[in-house]
């Protein structure tokens, strides 16, 4: 589904402004577009209002790699934020060296190499909860499952 067709108007959700089909920030507000428009669908908005004390559509890109950046876990959020951050850094160089924008960038990164380590433990714990389970279930079966049919016996 391409981001036109979503638009329902060439005005920023936030505040109304003119805004280009193709622009993903609001010139004049500086509300990310897509977000704005999440914004607008409630269930989302509510549940970002009441974890940040902010409506979504409030969010700056900035504020949102920010987030995006501590999501722990999840590897796709902080991947986000590095593209947000790569993408904003790559219009204005500049960028590089301001903190504002190196800290989500490193709590990213950090964020992606944690969340690796954390899951390749978690499946070689898994991996090895599986195998101790089908062990006990192994065990269990001839026990458990009924008898086949007997030999000789004659019905
Ligand atoms: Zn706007």
């Amino acid at each position: 589904m391409s981001v036109e067709r979503l638009r329902t108007s060439l005005h920023c959700p936030a505040c109304g402004f003119r805004i280009a089909a193709r622009t993903t920030v609001c010139e004049n507000c500086g509300a990310v577009i897509p977000v704005a428009e999440l914004a607008g669908s409630g269930v989302v908005s509510n549940a970002v209002a009441t974890l940040l004390g902010r409506p979504l559509g409030s969010l700056s890109l900035l504020e949102i790699a920010r987030i995006l950046a501590w999501v722990p876990l999840l590897v796709g959020p902080p991947i986000a934020a590095l593209a947000i951050i790569g993408l904003k850094v790559s219009q204005q160089p500049q960028r590089l060296h301001d903190r504002a924008w190196q800290g989500p960038a490193l709590v990213a990164a950090l964020n992606i190499a944690l969340s690796l380590i954390v899951w390749h433990y978690a499946a070689q714990e898994i991996g090895a909860a599986a195998t101790a389970l089908w062990t006990h279930i192994d065990r269990l079966a001839p026990t458990a499952l009924p008898a086949g049919p007997g030999k000789g016996v004659d019905i």
